[in-house]
């Protein structure tokens, strides 16, 4: 089974992802992206990575395994995503020595944490191991109608009140945040058929090694669904909290790869009904604004997605 999820959302005010910190100025995330409009032309514009999208996930998804009693490792659980990157790592996470073979180390983490199993992991160390995550997400960007208007501007903030001895000993603390407003492209992409299966060591590639593939593949639905309502991703939120408005969602449930096409475009929607008019794998969609409310398309998908497990 194979859900596909593309969208526009509204971000206003938002610092959703910053880089470095200059002295006390701190930095919106920038990308080049290139605007087909005659020639090409390339735009640097504020962006939001697949890795925080992806963080935010994780932090949903981990959560989401524990209540339903699935097993999610040590650092996951707390939403240290280190993915058993080495010796030391695995230990912290499992509790045990490194198995001393590749597929008996995929099936240890894959059974052991949820997170990894649908997120991957890279074990690097004399052996090396590694697994692609299920899910796929990347960079949101500007929407193209949006590209050349986009501004990034600095907001000045104080921290010490003029008048006290704080700010009479150190002068008055003052602090730049960039802040941008645009409509963001979203994908997420999930693929559920190597859940609970090891991929690595080709001789076991695709054996089941776990008893609960079902509720695994469930409790990353319902991950789904919360952190697309609850838009569970991005820093700063706690005094920059970004107005957030979602324009328009189509989520794909298929029984193979099938994407829906690029949100950059303003007429995507209309670009996946053509897509599914010349391919489908059982294809469904579901489409907000024009199926119901924003809550209601993405539980009707995911529970079209759970039908089909
Ligand atoms: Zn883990």
């Amino acid at each position: 089974m194979f859900v596909s999820i593309r969208g526009r959302v509204l971000l206003n005010v938002e610092a959703l992802n910053m880089t470095e910190s200059v002295g006390n100025y701190v930095k919106h995330r920038r990308v080049p992206v290139i605007l087909p409009d005659g020639g090409y032309t390339t735009y640097f514009v504020p962006a939001i990575s697949g890795e925080s999208v992806a963080h935010g996930f994780q932090v949903v998804l981990a959560e989401v395994a524990k209540s339903k009693g699935l097993p999610v490792c040590k650092l996951c659980e707390k939403g240290i995503f280190l993915k058993s990157t080495n010796k030391s790592v695995f230990k912290s996470a499992f509790g045990t020595e490194v198995p001393n073979n590749e597929f008996e180390v995929e099936k240890k983490i894959v059974s052991d944490c949820v997170v990894e199993d649908v997120g991957g992991f890279l074990y690097a160390e004399e052996m090396n191991v590694k697994r692609t995550s299920n899910f796929f997400t990347g960079y949101m960007i500007p929407a193209k109608e949006a590209l050349d208007n986009v501004v990034i501007e600095p907001q000045l903030h104080s921290r010490y009140a003029l008048g006290t001895q704080f700010a009479r000993e150190q002068g008055q603390m003052i602090y730049y945040v960039e802040l941008s407003s645009a409509v963001y492209t979203f994908s997420f992409d999930f693929d559920s058929k190597f859940i609970g299966k090891t991929t690595f060591s080709y001789e076991n590639a695709g054996k089941e090694v776990v008893n609960n593939r079902k509720q695994r593949i469930q409790a990353t639905l319902d991950a789904i669904t919360k952190f697309l309502i609850e838009f569970c991703f991005g820093a700063k939120k706690t005094r920059f909290m970004p107005i957030v408005e979602w324009e328009s969602l189509v989520i794909a449930v298929s029984n193979d790869t099938w994407t829906v096409p690029s949100p950059f475009t303003e007429k995507y929607i209309e670009n996946a009904q053509k897509k599914l008019e010349k391919v489908k794998y059982d294809t469904k969609l579901f489409v907000f604004p024009r199926d119901g409310s924003f809550e209601e398309v993405v539980i009707n998908a995911m529970d079209e997605a759970k039908r089909r497990l």
